[in-house]
């Protein structure tokens, strides 16, 4: 047999695939998708097998080391083709990100089963051992053997021996399967969620792709249609998967699918082990579940076919990944579905933009629930203008008036304030330096429980200087406050309330956040203050009171998605009042009272705070209406971040330019540092870019918003334009420019559709 030339993505940065030879007798292990072992310069790397060739000579061809045993299904490698050319990421490392890491290195461990031998109840046992074994296997079917209690291996040896019974090896699931012998039963479907129920039910018979886009109001019972749409798909042999935002931030939601599916659900996150995780992805491989529910990466659950993708709360931010293969879950999930004629839902009391704005335009199919469940009022939202007392406290009387209220009826309150830490930053009275990380180019937190100083960027921490650094001066003040600050103030006010707080600070380590919200289920806790951690998901029938300590947090960054983030955030904060038997309010405190985000936010009204938000959108052409692709140039040298800044700008005008004379005047350059990092406070005061009329802008150079991270400078160009394959072809120029001028010395980073612009 001649040998066979293989082309196969290596899993390092190159943007090519590479061939190999191997022996004949491989061919008919050598499929797409296979993974193999291959010499890449001295090292050895792992390598998908993209296909055979035929026709080419394998002369001087290195050859395949080893055929791996796993293996990417031809519905992956698909999604992972699609990934690499949307995202402009090698094909070898998007291949990477998909797969879990001990795949195909953990073996796996077995445990031994005993089950009876058909007929076997008939034939009659020796001694009261055996038989009682035998009534045992009889009552429970197939059980391990470390299952059992009292029973020799003489035993079970003489029973086997007999022909009574049988034992084979099955995979030992490490994934403790909790509650999966509790089954609830489902509720009757209120009008609205049997209408959705019905819809994606008829999308899911007929086996064609669809998106819906499940807009419900907070606590309008949008699980539940998950659930009855997943249970659509019995019998048809096809799985389901479920994206939630952060598995541990939704014990609540895992719970519900586990009483109504049992151990046939897997569940990946990041506090699984490498061999936890390869070990889901084997039960879902060997057909042991019907649901996956997880972050992000779940949406490579690697079913062989797949029939329904829910992503919950889609508008969440951490479905994109900001490191590495830069995707966004949310739109994997739809490109996959489409792939395989599947359906996707996408649920939220507050959708994205981009969602509402495709559901819209009819791209995707719109459901609502505009009503909770069994009519519960929606919450009186009061807002509050901080204006008049922020600069002596932080609580308006209305807010500490209410919380006084709820104590002495001894209902619970939460309280969110989206900023950890003690105060913001310490800036020096004489000179007005703030202390700011020696690696980052953002203020340190003072953190009073360990009173240190913190970087929420990089990590980095240090104790509380004595002086300032640059006047020397020693008189150094807080400004700002953050959660640690507030739980104390509060506890000085109230030191009867059992108070908690719930950060990324207080809650570290497994099961923290699960044990907390089981002691405020429990009523334990009659204050909860947290940042945005307390305002997803969760359901909490017993809070009456929900308090927004500082509305305007996020509105002064320099993100146009910022009116976006803020009115979700205070929409979902206020949607955890109220959604038990006793009526909900809500206090907003804002030093912006008349700010349009936080006034749709107290009617609880999204399309009002679309249609203002979306004529900003349409006027700049920024997402949904247009596309951004954003290029990093990253390096430890500030020169080279910007010189090679400017040169992927001088090889990106250089084709715009050469359109242009082409007779294509769709291309358009704006002066540098145009104004799409412009804070939302100050919009409308004129940024210095032009109306982008034309197709396709290019932004920058400019130096990041935090121009330094980790030691690393950091300059940025952004393309925006209504033609998405124009932007990526510019974009992969840029970076080709780039790589050929500087190789090492700087890195070029792409983000397509970008979240984050900081
Ligand atoms: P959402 O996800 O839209 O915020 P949930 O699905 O969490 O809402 O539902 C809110 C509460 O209402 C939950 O406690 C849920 O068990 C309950 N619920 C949902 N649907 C029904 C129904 N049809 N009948 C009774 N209770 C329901
Ligand atoms: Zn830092």
């Amino acid at each position: 047999m001649p040998d066979l030339v293989v082309d196969i993505a290596v899993g390092i940065s190159v943007h090519k695939t590479f061939h190999y030879r191997a022996p004949g007798e491989m061919q008919d292990l050598l499929l797409p998708g296979t993974r193999v072992l291959i010499p890449f310069g001295s090292r050895r790397v792992t390598g998908t097998v993209i296909g055979l060739l035929s026709g080419v000579a394998s002369d001087g061809l290195k050859q395949v080391i080893e055929v791996l045993d796993d293996h990417l299904s031809p519905e992956l490698l698909d999604l992972a083709r699609w990934m690499s050319d949307y995202y402009l990421h090698p094909l070898g490392l998007t291949i990477e990100t998909l797969l879990p890491k001990a795949l195909g290195r953990a073996v796996p461990k077995m445990e031994k089963m005993l089950c009876l031998i058909a007929g076997a109840d008939t034939a009659a046992p020796k001694g009261p051992k055996q038989a009682a074994l035998l009534h045992l296997l009889k009552e429970q079917g197939e059980t391990a053997v470390s299952a059992l209690d009292g029973f020799s291996r003489s035993t079970i040896k003489s029973l086997q021996d007999a022909g009574l019974l049988e034992i084979t090896e099955r995979e030992l699931s490490l994934v403790p399967v909790t509650e999966a012998g509790i089954r609830d039963k489902p509720p009757e479907l209120m009008p609205e969620q049997a209408g959705a129920v019905a819809e994606i039910g008829a999308s899911l018979f007929s086996g064609t792709f669809g998106v819906y886009l499940l807009h419900g109001v907070t606590g309008s019972g949008k699980t539940e249609v998950y659930l009855h749409g997943i249970k659509c798909l019995a019998g048809t042999g096809k799985g389901a998967i479920v994206l939630v935002p952060e598995i541990a931030l939704t014990p609540q939601l895992l719970s519900r699918f586990r009483k109504r599916f049992g151990s046939r659900v897997a569940v990946l996150h990041s506090g699984l082990t490498d061999r936890e995780r390869a070990d889901e992805y084997r039960r879902i491989q060997a057909r042991e579940v019907d649901v996956a529910i997880g972050a992000r990466s779940a949406v490579f659950a690697p079913f062989d076919r797949v029939g329904l993708i829910i992503v919950d709360e889609e508008h969440e931010n951490s479905y994109k990944q900001d490191e590495g293969l830069r995707y966004h879950a949310r739109d994997v999930a739809i490109m996959r579905a489409k792939f395989r004629d599947a359906v996707a839902v996408l649920g939220s009391a507050t959708p994205s933009l981009e969602s509402y704005y495709n559901a819209q335009s009819g791209k995707y199919r719109y459901l609502r629930l505009a009503n909770r469940v069994d009519h519960r009022p929606m919450p009186e939202v009061k807002i509050v203008d901080a204006r008049p007392f922020a600069k002596q406290h932080l609580y308006s009387p209305q807010l500490l008036d209410g919380v006084k209220q709820r104590l002495e009826k001894k209902e619970q309150t939460l309280l969110l304030l989206n900023r950890r830490g003690f105060s913001s930053v310490i800036i020096c009275r004489e000179c007005g330096t703030a202390v700011k990380c020696p690696c980052c180019s953002v203020s340190l937190t003072f953190h009073k429980s360990e009173n240190v100083l913190k970087c929420h960027y990089c990590g980095h921490f240090t104790k509380p200087p004595g002086e300032c650094a640059s006047c020397f001066g020693t008189d150094l003040k807080m400004i700002g406050s953050g959660t640690q600050k507030v739980e104390e103030e509060l506890q000085k006010l109230f030191p009867a309330a059992r108070l908690r707080r719930m950060d990324s600070d207080s809650v570290k380590g497994k099961d923290a956040h699960d044990r907390l919200l089981q002691q405020v289920d429990r009523l334990e806790v009659d204050i909860l203050l947290g940042t945005q951690m307390i305002a997803k998901g969760h359901d909490f029938p017993t809070v009456t009171l929900v308090g927004v300590v500082d509305a305007d947090v996020g509105l002064n960054l320099p993100d146009f998605r910022a009116c976006e983030k803020t009115f979700q955030l205070i929409t979902q904060a206020a949607g955890r009042a109220g959604r038990g038997e006793a009526a909900g309010e809500v206090i907003i405190q804002t030093m912006n009272p008349n700010h349009y985000s936080i006034l749709h936010s107290r009617t609880h009204d999204y399309e009002g705070f679309y249609n203002e938000e979306i004529a900003f959108r349409t006027q700049l052409k920024y997402p949904p209406v247009g596309r951004i692709i954003k290029l990093e140039m990253k390096s430890a040298n500030e020169g080279y971040a910007k010189e090679a800044a400017r040169t992927a700008q001088n090889r990106i005008r250089y084709l715009m330019t050469n359109r242009n004379r082409a007779g294509d005047s769709s291309i358009s350059v704006a002066k540098n540092g145009g104004g799409i990092n412009t804070p939302p406070s100050q919009r409308g005061a004129g940024g210095d870019c032009d109306a982008p009329a034309k197709d396709v802008i290019l932004l920058g150079p400019a130096p990041a918003p935090i121009s330094r991270v980790r030691g690393q400078y950091r300059y940025q160009l952004l393309l925006l334009s209504q033609k998405r394959e124009m932007i990526r072809y510019l974009a992969a120029e840029g970076r080709n420019a780039v790589d050929e001028k500087y190789g090492r010395k700087c890195k070029v980073i792409i983000d397509v559709d970008p979240v984050n612009l900081m």
